[in-house]
């Protein structure tokens, strides 16, 4: 195999976002050479690992930080997932189906979830109303003790749940077994990226160079200091929010159960979820609290960090909003105090209990070596705080950041980017075959 050759496409990371690229160009398109470079001696370390983020695919049936919009773009997209893990076998491997829920909580939260309902249903035909005599059969746990009134919309025998390091590596997998010549590259960092006269690129890696007619960068916060050190992207800066998880020590419910986001703080709600990695019990969180690292579990290298915030007078308007409105201060700090050491317990509780009443706090430990880092990406032009994923697309390269719902999504980025990729380098994209295997569930 000549590793020195130049190759068609380079990807840069090989989280979920890396590996469904490389099984999209390898499957879809006549690319013949692609490398990956992971800078890990496996794919999904970072935040595509089960520990690191709660193993949804978003929908957006439950998720009611999502508009009528949003929620019709994520079905799409998300449907993408779906369907690869019916298609290709992944039941039960890569993908569970379960039954998942919205709890309002409290009469405000149920007569804004009955027009939700009402809104939503056409989008989502199999959602039902569930009201307390049904979960008081259904979910139990949700009742014990429980003094103000609920109702859920629900769903049943859906994906709920997603191992995204093992559908990282069936995507691998999957292009290893086409005929193209695919190199993944493990343990091996790429330190810089330079655009050549003839406009290939040539990448560095700690011990190597290697040559590319294009390039996709899909290494987390990372990929925007890639963009910035080639001159890309400087009207964006990265909050790094950390995300953690408290677990039970047995399984308490069966379904995904989710709360009603406050609107000014979208994604703040926890959920409780049953975990694929720990024998289905419960895990409640994420937690959100801003944390200067770029990787929640791996040694901090400072010059990375300080690049990524950077810090100067736009960022700092961004962060003195932030903490101007009293809501995202006191959710900051209240945050802030759930990473203590045992106080955390007590005032995360707190929180659990709009879930599960009867919950007590040694009923819960704090989930050690669980949770991953969002990077979140500041607009330093508009001074504000963009949620979902961005992008940054150049002659020839892409630069994705890709916080949640970037997992669930990541086959429809693969698609968009797999598509700018054949116009770039003159390659045809088989839609034929993407959309009778990727596009549609076949019977
Ligand atoms: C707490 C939390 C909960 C979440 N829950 C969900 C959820 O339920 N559902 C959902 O859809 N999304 C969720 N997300 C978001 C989701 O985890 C991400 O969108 C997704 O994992 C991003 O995938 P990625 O491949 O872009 O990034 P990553 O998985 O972080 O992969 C980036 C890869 O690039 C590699 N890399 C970095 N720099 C280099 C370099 N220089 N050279 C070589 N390799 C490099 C890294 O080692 C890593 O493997 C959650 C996130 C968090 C933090």
């Amino acid at each position: 195999m000549n590793i020195n050759k130049l190759f068609d496409t380079a990807i840069i990371g090989g989280g979920v976002a890396g590996s469904s690229l490389l099984f999209t160009l390898a499957r879809y398109t006549d690319a013949k050479d692609i490398i990956l470079f992971e800078k890990y001696d496996e794919l999904a370390q970072l935040n595509s690992n089960p520990k690191a983020n709660s193993q949804t695919l978003h929908v957006g049936d439950i998720e009611t930080n999502y508009s009528f919009e949003k929620a019709t773009k994520v079905k799409r997209d998300s449907s993408f997932v779906s369907n690869y893990i019916y298609n290709f076998n992944g039941v039960d491997d890569l993908g569970y189906i379960r039954d998942k829920m919205i709890l309002a909580v409290g009469d405000a939260e149920i007569a804004k979830l009955k027009e939700r309902y009402e809104e939503f249903l056409p989008l989502y035909p199999y959602l039902e109303l569930w009201d307390e005599t049904f979960l008081s059969e259904f979910e139990p746990k949700l009742m014990e003790g429980r003094k103000d009134p609920i109702m859920a919309i629900g769903a049943r025998g859906q994906i709920t749940t997603i191992d995204y390091k093992k559908l990282s590596e069936s995507f691998a997998q999957q292009a290893l077994d086409t005929d193209k010549n695919i190199q993944l590259h493990y343990n091996e960092e790429v330190h810089m990226i330079v655009r050549n006269d003839d406009g290939t690129f040539t990448i560095h890696t700690h011990n190597s160079n290697f040559t590319a007619k294009s390039i996709v960068v899909n290494a987390g916060a990372y990929s925007l200091l890639f963009a910035q050190s080639m001159g890309y992207g400087q009207e964006y800066a990265i909050l790094p929010i950390g995300g953690s998880f408290f677990f039970t020590k047995e399984k308490l419910l069966n379904t995904k159960v989710y709360t009603m986001q406050n609107p000014k703080l979208p994604f703040a709600a926890i959920h409780a979820d049953p975990d694929c990695t720990q024998d289905w019990n419960t895990r409640f969180g994420p937690t959100a609290f801003a944390l200067p690292k770029l990787e929640r579990y791996h040694r901090l290298h400072l010059k990375d960090l300080l690049s990524a915030l950077h810090l100067g007078k736009a960022v700092t308007k961004v962060y003195m909003k932030l903490f101007r409105d009293k809501t995202i201060r006191r959710y900051i700090f209240k945050n802030f105090l759930e990473e203590i050491p045992k106080m955390g317990k007590q005032i995360f509780i707190r929180d659990a209990r709009k879930i599960i009443p009867s919950l007590k706090t040694k009923d819960i430990t704090f989930a050690e070596g669980y949770g991953g880092m969002r990077p979140q990406i500041i607009d330093k032009i508009n001074k504000e705080l963009l949620l979902g994923e961005a992008k940054i697309e150049e002659s020839g390269i892409i630069f994705n950041m890709t916080p949640s719902p970037g997992a669930t999504t990541s086959l429809a980025i693969a698609l968009k980017d797999a598509k700018a990729i054949c116009k770039h380098i003159n390659f045809h994209f088989d839609d034929e075959k993407h959309k009778a295997e990727i596009q549609e569930r076949k019977k």
